[in-house]
């Protein structure tokens, strides 16, 4: 064990072995070495800082079927919803105004004209009320280059689409058969191609995927150059096929939680100056999951700023916090958390990767 830390604490590359070595540890002791270490290189490169992302959540309509998600086509049960222009630009604002500096437009994945251009008609109208001091970021799933880049164009500069399993054949088991694991390569392509700063994550802890699986998602990562993860432990919702493969989930919770914050802190160690989300599943599986996260490795939460009527259309999986919450009170509960680990939020600023400059020279 102690060749494994003296490896890490020299900052010396990981490797895929290595990688695996991490994600098996157990031992809490461990565990705290852990992360530990990959708070230390997110303070080298990143600094005591958390950026935060207003996170709007726009509408739970959605042409996919992806096996593991509550909101599904498939799930009958769901009443859908989807914002009007006014209320999703209405959100946008809340984040503005509230001085996170970056906002996400989460949702299903809908590829109608119409859908194209209303987005559009937000995105021009946000920078244009914002004088352009808003960074807004996308996450609304496989889209032809053409729609990537109109949707640049109109102002949003950073595009979140994971890739969910990088092992193709996981994916294949996670999905449908017409939602094909070559689609989704070639749209995180196009991202990158169009001039987005590009993320990309997968699920953490589903059924069939084994340790050496997520140790290649982190690999994938490497290689794709990417510059930013948002990745969570996944998390049941009755509701969907993948939920009958986890019978036992509510016995392995504690598992889930430490297997999620091995990834922030492997990530880190790994890929030093990206940008990391301490997502708000962690913080499904312990109300404080995304401080630990942010402990072990990450840099960027994303509070939601979601009018509270509609936060239970979406959810993604059961037990989603915050549920009652109004914008205000996620915010205000957020700072106070934040504050008790001993970092700074950053306000006002974009909070674009050190990484991102790094790679496109802009800086
Ligand atoms: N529809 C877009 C897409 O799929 O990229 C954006 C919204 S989708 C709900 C955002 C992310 O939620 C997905 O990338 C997926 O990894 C995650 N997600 C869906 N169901 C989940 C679950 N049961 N547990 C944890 N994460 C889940
Ligand atoms: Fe739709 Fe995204 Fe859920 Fe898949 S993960 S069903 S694309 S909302």
């Amino acid at each position: 064990m102690s060749t494994l830390f003296d490896k890490i604490n020299s900052g010396a590359d990981l490797d895929r072995q290595d990688l695996i070595d991490i994600l098996k540890l157990t031992d809490q002791d461990d565990l705290e070495r852990l992360f530990n270490a990959a708070y230390k290189v997110k303070l080298k490169y990143i600094g005591k800082r958390v950026s935060l992302r207003g996170i709007v959540e726009i509408s739970n309509k959605c042409i996919k079927d992806c096996f593991y998600c509550g909101i599904r086509r498939g799930n009958i049960n769901v009443e859908r919803f989807e914002l009007n222009k006014k209320q999703i630009v209405e959100g946008l604002l809340t984040a503005f105004n509230f001085n996170y500096g970056s906002a996400v437009m989460q949702g299903g994945e809908r590829n109608d004209e119409k859908f194209v251009v209303m987005i559009e008609e937000v995105l021009r109208e946000v920078k244009e009320r914002t004088d352009g001091r808003l960074g807004i970021t996308l996450s609304l799933g496989e889209q032809d280059e053409s729609v990537y880049r109109r949707w640049f164009e109109s102002g949003a500069h950073r595009y979140l689409l994971r890739i969910e399993a990088s092992n193709p054949e996981l994916y294949g088991m996670l999905h449908p058969a017409d939602h094909t694991y070559e689609r989704r390569m070639e749209c995180l392509h196009s991202l990158q191609h169009v001039g987005f700063q590009t993320g990309t994550g997968v699920l953490i802890g589903v059924p069939g995927q084994s340790i050496e699986d997520l140790a290649n998602d982190l690999m994938f990562f490497k290689k794709f150059d990417i510059d930013m993860i948002g990745m969570g432990p996944y998390l049941v919702h009755p509701d969907t096929p993948l939920a009958k493969k986890f019978p036992d989930f509510e016995e392995k919770r504690k598992d889930q939680l430490n297997l999620g914050l091995k990834m922030i802190a492997a990530a880190r160690l790994l890929l030093k100056d990206i940008n990391l989300a301490s997502t708000t599943a962690l913080q499904a599986l312990d109300p404080v999951g995304r401080e630990l996260g942010l402990l072990a490795g990450g840099n960027v939460i994303m509070p939601n700023v979601t009018a509270t009527e509609y936060r239970p259309g979406y959810q993604l999986y059961t037990g989603k916090p915050g549920l009652d919450e109004n914008s205000e009170q996620s915010r205000i509960a957020l700072e106070k958390t934040i504050r008790q680990t001993g970092e700074t939020i950053i306000y006002n600023e974009w909070g674009d990767s050190p990484h991102y400059f790094r790679r496109s020279g802009k800086r």
